[in-house]
């Protein structure tokens, strides 16, 4: 039995009541009343440090108690149970095990769902995204002074995008030509080359003199950054590293937020091993097609370190992670140009 106090939910009257279980019935009784009540329509006092218990029955009622103490201690005698939720508060290890939890949830997701969701989300964008994205992005390294007015003739540029263009139509069906748009820049970033999504690829003046006399090796340098613009490779990185903006952009069908993130997420995307990978796949698939040995590419990697001795006149920039020649190549990469000429060298 335990003291409380009765209110009908009506009038401010105090009714002076005794509360017992018996079964599944609450018993309120005392003070004229004789109430009999399922305890499953009880609304149960939540139990805390302290403090005045109430609890609300579901015809409009109250039953109050000033004695936290007692209401717990005839709560527990009579065999109530806290809502789960309760329980799991007041229990410091569940708390740890639930942070433990999240914690676990949300580097899961970092590390994994991420990548698959850019990808999907990347599935779901329209392809003129990419080419507003490029544009944003060309912007960008404009106005950072990053690239610069090219000083290469135009008939060299456009010796170059022939010897590409048709170099290119070898790999692909007919009608896909028009994938990829080369430009020219001067640039800090010294002999480099970087694809923007939507198909432009930015040559710098110092990656066309380095191969000024290997027009073979440029082509494959051409090749893997259009493997980066047909994987949509820049789309992918820009989403998960602005994977939030991206969502909401795409959530609520307005891509200039995610147009927004772009400056801002560009000094933070480098692609992947995996998009490395298959930008190199790309590059070797163009030089068989073209009866060129994929070994080539060695000459790339062996000038680019050379030219890498001599830090560029304006002294070094952040080196934009996407772009070719911003880190080492390494070993594995060199092995895999090998081992494709190798394997071409014993099929004849
Ligand atoms: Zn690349």
């Amino acid at each position: 039995m335990l003291d409380a106090e009765y209110f009908d939910g009506h009038s401010a009257r105090a009714r002076r009541v005794s509360l017992h279980i018996a079964g599944h019935t609450l018993h309120i009784v005392g003070d004229g009343l004789d109430l009999a009540v399922p305890v499953a329509d009880v609304d149960w006092p939540e139990r805390r440090s302290s403090g005045v218990r109430m609890a609300h029955l579901a015809g409009g009622g109250s039953l109050h108690c000033q004695d936290g103490a007692a209401w717990d201690a005839w709560a527990r005698a009579e065999g109530l149970r806290d809502p789960v939720v309760v329980r799991m508060q007041q229990s410091w290890r569940l708390a740890v095990a639930a942070g433990v939890a999240l914690l676990v949830v949300t580097v899961g997701l970092y590390r994994w769902g991420v990548p698959v969701a850019s990808r999907a989300i990347v599935a779901l964008t329209p392809p003129e995204v990419d080419a507003a994205v490029g544009g944003v992005v060309l912007d960008a390294l404009r106005d950072h002074g990053i690239i610069e007015p090219t000083a290469i003739e135009y008939e060299q540029q456009e010796e170059i995008r022939v010897a590409f263009a048709r170099a290119f139509a070898r790999t692909r069906p007919s009608g896909d030509q028009a994938l990829v748009a080369l430009r020219f820049y001067d640039s800090e970033l010294g002999a480099n080359a970087l694809a923007l999504p939507g198909g432009t690829i930015i040559v710098t003046d110092d990656m066309v003199r380095l191969l000024a006399d290997r027009e073979d090796v440029l082509l494959g340098v051409l090749a893997h950054e259009a493997g980066h613009v047909r994987g949509r490779h820049g789309m992918k990185s820009l989403v998960q590293t602005a994977f939030i903006g991206t969502l909401a952009g795409v959530a609520i069908g307005d891509y200039s937020v995610m147009l927004a993130t772009v400056p801002a997420a560009l000094g933070q995307m480098a692609y992947s091993r995996q998009f490395e990978r298959d930008a190199d796949g790309e590059s070797i698939r163009l030089l068989r097609a073209n009866g060129i040995s994929p070994a080539v590419m060695v000459t790339l990697f062996e000038r680019l370190q050379a030219a890498r001795g001599r830090p560029p006149a304006g002294g070094l920039r952040a080196p934009l992670g996407i772009a070719f020649a911003s880190h080492p190549a390494d070993e594995e990469r060199l092995r895999r140009f090998e081992q494709a000429a190798g394997v071409r060298a014993r099929a004849r």
